[in-house]
């Protein structure tokens, strides 16, 4: 029988309203038991691993990753697939993290949550966990047909790595702009092969050593010397740099002087444009032509939540600057496109 671990994080999915103020708490998970009677005609062995306390995902942290990726990896070999139950508001997060930490990964991670409790009446919880249980199942020819850390949200299965919270009202809560959706459930569940990672040749690998000291330099116009400079002259390790368009900034002298400073100060400094939808290209327009010569990295179309994550990895993996910088601009785990 098709075995899955079920991790139980918290978020919405198993929320309930505090008698006292009304205001949504995390819950445990009897009570998504109770609800959802359907799991136990599912043809699947189903285990649950409850956190204690669970969360709302906006208490998400680097060790919490760890735990996650942890319990996948101590578990690895004794399940088809993993069900991670979490909060929408970072979950992009966690799956990027995922993503990096759990190295040659051969099986389903398929995060999912809800936008309403399990408990109320047009939740989308039911068809969220259901159909991601079913995909943490689903195998081809004695493998697992997605053998990526995903997430699955109303009728749609997203890398993990590509994808962002996009909506806080529909049920549609998560896009991935810059990546085909893996799959799409309706009558049946339709893969989308040419999408999906291959298998990996080499056994899972586990990778926790998250850097997290890391500064986020928003540009908009008007932005001021000290506000850059609270950045830029900080003790960060990292800088990322979300900038217009393909990955343009001013070219006022001071701006790009505290950005030199910073990078011969060995600041991993990477660009990712504001526009959700398309790739940095820099050297396109004058204004990121200074960019490229002072060795700005590019994040081509990374997402926010995978450069964050990424950086992290890349910086706890202890190389040599010029090595981590060749990382970020490559490949590891589909998170971007270079070409
Ligand atoms: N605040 C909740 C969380 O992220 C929202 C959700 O689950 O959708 O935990």
């Amino acid at each position: 029988m098709t075995k899955i671990l079920i991790i139980y994080t918290g978020g919405t999915i198993g929320m309930v309203n505090d008698p006292d103020n009304g205001m949504l708490i995390p819950f445990d998970f009897e009570q998504i038991k109770n609800n959802v009677p359907e799991l136990s005609r599912l043809n699947y062995h189903l285990d649950v691993h409850s956190f204690e306390p669970v969360l709302d995902s906006s208490n998400m942290s680097p060790e919490i990753w760890k735990t996650l990726a942890e319990l996948v990896y101590s578990n690895y070999d004794a399940y088809d697939g993993f069900v991670i139950l979490h909060g929408s508001d970072t979950m992009a997060f966690t799956a990027s993290a995922l993503s990096f930490m759990l190295e040659n990964l051969g099986k389903p991670v398929v995060l999912t949550g809800s936008q309403l409790p399990i408990g109320q009446i047009r939740t989308d919880a039911k068809e969220n966990l259901i159909t991601a249980l079913e995909i943490a199942a689903t195998k081809e020819d004695g493998k697992a047909l997605v053998p990526e850390v995903c997430i699955y949200f109303d009728a749609q299965l997203f890398r993990g790595n590509r994808s962002i919270k996009y909506n806080i009202e529909k049920f549609e809560a998560f896009r991935s702009p810059n990546y085909s959706l893996l799959a799409e459930a309706g009558v049946h569940l339709q893969f989308h092969k040419n999408y999906i990672l291959d298998t990996p040749e080499e056994s899972l690998k586990l990778r926790t050593n998250f850097n997290s000291n890391i500064g986020v330099l928003k540009l908009y116009p008007g932005i001021t010397p000290q506000a850059v400079l609270a950045i830029t002259e900080s003790k960060v390790d990292a800088i990322i740099l979300e900038t217009f368009g393909s990955g343009n900034t001013t070219t006022a002298e001071w701006f790009l002087d505290s950005l030199k400073e910073a990078i011969a100060k060995d600041k991993i400094t990477v660009d990712i444009s504001q526009c959700k939808k398309g790739s940095v290209q820099l050297g396109r327009y004058e204004t990121s032509r200074e960019l490229q010569q002072m060795g700005i990295l590019s994040g081509y179309d990374l997402t926010f939540e995978a450069t964050v994550t990424k950086l992290m990895f890349v910086m706890g993996l202890g190389l040599p600057i010029e090595e981590s910088k060749k990382l970020m601009e490559k490949s590891l785990r589909g998170e971007l496109t270079s070409e």
